[in-house]
């Protein structure tokens, strides 16, 4: 850096000081509005800790979604926002909005078969293979293959190196990784969940090519791991109908790979072979087949979002709201018989939002905007109740100004919780929500406000499905702990106190929005990147 004139360096201790002054300035105590006051100070510990006893009980059996434990922590809901004077949304007679989901299973007797020539070699699934795709029926074919490399890696210059290949009604194999990770030495961090998306987005190609299934060979695929792949994928799964994989994806290990290959090669020669000489390692294999036989269990289960509505007092900007939102589902009982009670997975979101709602409710001002408080169902399954309330919006999105989500807000260090996303896709509801702490004093955690952090929390949670949709949010989050998605995670580890005052500033982030006399700005660091 280089080096400062004489001059400005006595003059620099007074310039400091100003500057600090203006920046205690800027976040100087922001009085509570007068008509907020009552609802601010109604929010207690003592009702959340006595909604929580309930909600988190055993006798609701871990709210598992499409469960009876969860219908029951819906009606509990639905008559508490009644009780409290909220309603349904106008046009709506219910605060439930019932949905199915299929729950499917692929049976262990499933198989694949490689075909060459008169030979035929079966693979076990959880031996050689998994499945990373949920079906909701049954189903099995033969089919010829053709290798593609990489395979497609979703970014526009890649599209095209694949033009030439005709994938209809083939099976497509493909390496289980990209050019770029492949040639590193050391993996980079988070890669786990990044080959999530990457499966995905090679699916969707494969799909959109007309291919007949997607076959990726990983090297990383030791016993130990598919273990730990069968561990989740033996476990029903839930989907939205809407969003039921098509063509099946085969996750298979090195044995299966040199099979394919009749055993002439090795998956580490194919990959830097294709590294070498990406075009010219496209090809079919017409001596071989591919067979599989997909046994599913799939059935239908009806399950609900709560969706209750506290009116806004402008006549015009009624129209327009601001949602706060939870999930009230959790995982369930396992294979054991341990109910997971979810007392801060999110029980606490759940009582906190239903204590929120009561506070609004009670104030005798309303808000100019409207509230809509949004239980969500299905959020440990894939967020399925955020992505059908999304798709099935009771105020319409572009109405929707911002979105507050809360998820585990009851445990760790007690001043202090985790901001996601604030400043993505609004600087001013970023600015709003650091005003409205200048009240409650929290320390304000910005470590995983990033959208490369491995732990990629802000892809986990419902607010999400939101953002998606271009809806400014911010999730509000106290981080993971021992007990996280454990059947130790109950009421009595809960610090009451510290979800007290993590729910008043959301409300008090949720008053200040609702009244705005202008549009939110829509200036965040996405919108940022996506023009430049
Ligand atoms: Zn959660």
């Amino acid at each position: 850096m280089k080096q400062l004139k004489p001059l400005f360096r006595t003059l620099l201790p007074f310039v400091m000081t100003c500057s600090l002054f203006l920046t205690v300035q800027v976040t100087a105590k922001t009085p509570i509005p007068d008509a907020a006051k009552y609802g601010y100070h109604a929010i207690s510990a003592r009702n959340m800790e006595a909604f929580l006893k309930f909600i988190a009980s055993d006798e609701l059996e871990g709210r598992n979604t499409g469960d009876r434990g969860l219908n029951i922590a819906a009606k509990f809901l639905e008559s508490q926002y009644t009780i409290a004077g909220l309603t349904p949304v106008p046009g709506h007679d219910s605060m439930l909005q019932s949905f199915d989901v299929i729950e499917t299973r692929t049976k262990e007797s499933s198989s694949l078969s490689i075909r060459s020539g008169k030979q035929d070699t079966t693979f076990q699934l959880y031996g050689d293979f998994v499945i990373l795709s949920r079906h909701s029926k049954s189903m099995s074919g033969s089919y010829p293959i053709v290798f593609a490399g990489f395979g497609y890696k979703n970014d526009a210059d890649n599209y095209d190196d694949f033009k030439g290949l005709d994938l209809k009604g083939k099976i497509v194999i493909v390496i289980d990784s990209t050019p770029e990770w492949a040639a590193l030495e050391e993996k980079p961090k988070g890669l786990r969940r990044k080959m999530r998306t990457l499966r995905r987005s090679k699916a969707e190609w494969a799909e959109t090519a007309g291919a007949a299934a997607l076959l990726h060979m990983s090297a990383d695929m030791k016993e130990s791991r598919i273990k730990l792949i069968k561990r989740i994928y033996a476990r029903p799964g839930q989907m939205l109908e809407s969003s039921l994989e098509s063509i099946p994806q085969f996750l298979v290990n090195e044995n299966l790979a040199k099979a394919l290959f009749q055993n002439k090669t090795t998956l580490e020669a194919l990959t830097s072979q294709v590294l070498d000489n990406p075009h010219a390692m496209q090809f079919a294999l017409p001596e071989t087949q591919i067979a599989f036989n997909l046994e599913i269990d799939a059935v239908a289960k009806t399950t609900q979002n709560v969706v209750a509505y506290l009116q806004g007092s402008d006549s015009e900007l009624k129209h327009e709201a601001v949602v706060l939102g939870a999930h009230y589902d959790h995982v369930g009982i396992n294979a054991e018989g341990e109910i997971y009670n979810g007392a801060d997975d999110d029980g606490s979101g759940t009582v906190g939002i239903l204590e929120i709602a009561r506070a609004f409710a009670g104030n005798k001002k309303r808000p100019k905007r409207s509230l809509v408080f949004v239980s969500h169902t299905g959020e440990e399954k894939g967020l399925l109740g955020s992505k059908y309330y999304t798709s099935h919006p009771q105020v319409p999105l572009e109405n929707t100004i911002a979105q507050l989500n809360i998820d585990m807000i009851g445990r760790n260090e007690t001043n202090s919780v985790y901001i996601i996303g604030s400043n993505y896709l609004s600087k001013e509801l970023h600015q709003i929500n650091e005003a409205a702490n200048s009240n409650v004093d929290l320390n304000l955690d910005y470590k995983y406000n990033d959208r490369e952090d491995p732990n990629r929390f802000y892809y986990r949670s419902d607010h999400y499905n939101y953002a998606k949709h271009g809806i400014p949010v911010i999730f509000f989050f106290s981080g993971t702990h021992k007990d996280y998605h454990k059947p130790t995670d109950t009421v009595e580890k809960i610090d009451f106190l510290k979800m007290q005052k993590i729910t008043r500033l959301v409300y008090l982030t949720a008053w200040k929005v609702a009244n705005l006399d202008h549009d939110l700005s829509k200036d965040g660091l996405l919108l940022e990147d996506k023009n430049n």
